[in-house]
């Protein structure tokens, strides 16, 4: 993609309603504009790194059997209704259709769908498990929403739902997902960070399982066993004040970002709808369910969190908006060109500085800013030597190299 073309164009200044650092740097790069508090467009940048994350989660979820659809936003007040959550839930959306006077909810989870629809059709023990997910659009009426796209009040998720005929297939399933949990993590580059944390399971369960990124900005505080790569959140801190892995007492404690949950529902949302399957023995019985949430929105903004300095952001490789970014100087623009079109034939993605008007000082700055993997520099001095530029946006030296070798670095 040209640069020349790209909107918009890159913030010098903080913007002024911004405090925390994703949105800071995501606003200022020009990924993401804030439309109000919690709410953002992701603009040609930003939808490219979501889509990536996106993309990252789906095939994981496809290797752990998941099925892709896409429910609606708009439920129904009855279905909220039957679950209790109409009035317990604090975050749900709710409003009136002025002409039947009906009453919706914006859909903030989907277990009060997806049961439902599983109803639908007649279940029998050799339908199951199932596994059903989507990425999809969520909206949720948080109190505070100052984090940037770490806490939107409308924001992406990847939720999926499993539906089991026993506790013991549950939780196979369950123990197999927070391995995929991590492959995911460890690919969009904040494993090293993650832990796997134990949380409050609410009434269902003793715990539920949270992927914990630790980093100070983070508004949860966990407690840490480095050893185990284990934590445990501080609402449960006084029941679980040991590592349940090595029962060590020498916790850290840490703030950390939630990047996802997973929750084993047992019979939590099948029973009040009454969700069955028919057993081998022809009774019917209570489908067995857990559900396993991520926010591809939350995930991106942590990464920034986790991955930038002074200058700007550093994106890791498989989700950065662009592999390359290549600068054109000077009277070496026409060389440049060329060579965009070579990577380009060779399908690597580059964002290409061809912008005339600009001195090479603000090229520089708006690609720290912007984060890409490597930044190729095409100048008469390079060319001089028969050489490009090439610098990782990680490392601090940039070296020269030929055309052919930055074809295979990059290619
Ligand atoms: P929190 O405690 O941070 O409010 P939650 O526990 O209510 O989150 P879940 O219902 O567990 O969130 O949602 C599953 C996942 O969706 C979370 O782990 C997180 O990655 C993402 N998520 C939840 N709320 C938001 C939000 N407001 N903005 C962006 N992502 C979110
Ligand atoms: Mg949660």
């Amino acid at each position: 993609m040209l640069q020349s073309t790209l909107f918009p164009k890159t913030l010098r200044d903080t913007p002024k309603d911004e405090i925390s650092t994703n949105a800071i740097l995501l606003t200022r790069a020009g990924f993401i504009n804030k439309l109000m508090a919690g709410v953002y467009t992701y603009l040609p940048l930003g939808l490219r790194v979501l889509k990536k994350i996106e993309n990252i989660i789906r095939k994981e979820m496809e290797q752990a059997g998941g099925q892709e659809i896409l429910m609606p936003s708009l439920h129904p007040k009855e279905n909220w209704e039957k679950t209790g959550r109409w009035e317990s839930l604090d975050v749900l959306f709710r409003f009136v259709s002025h002409y039947t006077k009906t009453e919706y909810a914006l859909g903030s989870t989907h277990e009060e769908v997806v049961v439902p629809l599983v109803g639908n059709f007649s279940l029998s023990y050799k339908n199951l498990p199932l596994y059903l997910f989507q990425i999809q659009t969520k909206f949720r009426d948080e109190k505070r929403a100052k984090a940037g796209i770490l806490r939107g009040r409308e924001f992406s998720m990847k939720d999926l739902y499993s539906f089991h005929t026993s506790e013991e297939d549950l939780n196979k399933y369950y123990e197999k997902m927070k391995g995929h949990y991590m492959q995911i993590f460890n690919t969009v580059g904040i494993g090293d960070e993650t832990f796997e944390t134990f949380a409050s399971g609410g009434s269902f369960s003793k715990y539920s399982h949270e992927f914990q990124t630790i980093t100070d900005s983070g508004e949860d505080t966990i407690y840490v066993c480095e050893k185990c790569k284990i934590g445990i959140n501080k609402e449960i801190i006084n029941e679980q004040n040991t590592c349940p892995k090595c029962e060590a007492k020498d916790l850290q404690e840490k703030k950390a970002i939630e990047v996802g949950n997973i929750f084993p529902l047992k019979t939590k949302y099948s029973e009040p709808f009454s969700l069955k399957f028919k057993a081998e023995d022809g009774t019917p019985k209570d489908v067995i369910m857990g559900c396993y949430g991520m926010g591809p929105s939350r995930v991106m903004g942590t990464i920034v969190e986790v991955h930038n300095d002074e200058r700007g952001i550093i994106w890791p490789e498989a989700v950065a908006p662009f592999r390359v970014h290549l600068i054109g100087l000077g009277n070496a623009m026409a060389d440049a060109h060329k060579l965009y079109t070579k990577l380009l034939s060779e399908k690597v993605e580059v964002l290409f500085d061809d912008r005339t008007e600009i001195s090479a000082g603000e090229k520089f700055a708006d690609a720290d800013l912007i984060g890409i993997p490597y930044r190729v520099v095409v100048s008469e001095k390079t060319l001089k030597e028969n050489k490009v530029e090439i610098k990782k946006r990680s490392e601090k030296e940039p070296k020269l190299i030929s055309e052919e070798e930055l074809l295979n670095y990059v290619g």
